[in-house]
Parts: structure tokens; C-alpha cells; sequence
């Protein structure tokens, strides 16, 4: 399952590194952040609930980037 979330994030360096932090939480089995767009599209593992791993997301994500946001 591939989703499409809204993002914040200041600089195309912390957009890169989020899209690190995502593609290591689990249930996640890929990531990809468009900067220009403000956009990541997440392909989740099967049988991940989206619901369960954004949260996991967003936490991995601000470990890297303090004030990035994930609208999900
Ligand atoms: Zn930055």
C-alpha cells in the first residue's frame, strides 16, 4: 500500500534526511520526500496499518528535524 502525505520542512537537507528516518521505522518499506512538492509518498509493508506507523514516522522524523510536521 502506497500513501501521500502533506509535509512542513525548511531545507531540502532536512527533507532528505527525513526520508531517511522514515524508510528505517518499521512497517515502512519505502519512502520517498519530494521537497519542492512538500510531499512523502510512504509505501507501508504488508499488512502495516498506516494509522500505526505515521505516528512512528513523524516521532523518527523530528528526531532529525525538531520542527518538521506530517499531515496524516
Ligand atoms: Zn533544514
Amino acid at each position: 500500500m502506497k500513501k501521500t502525505y502533506k509535509i512542513e520542512v525548511d531545507c531540502a537537507n532536512c527533507a532528505n534526511k527525513m526520508e531517511i528516518a522514515a524508510k528505517n521505522t518499521p512497517g515502512v518499506k519505502d519512502a520517498v520526500v519530494n521537497f519542492m512538492a512538500l510531499k512523502m509518498k510512504v509505501e507501508f509493508e504488508d499488512g502495516a496499518d498506516p494509522a500505526e506507523v505515521m505516528p512512528a514516522v513523524l516521532k523518527n522524523c523530528r528526531k532529525v528535524e525538531d520542527d518538521c510536521e506530517i499531515e496524516f
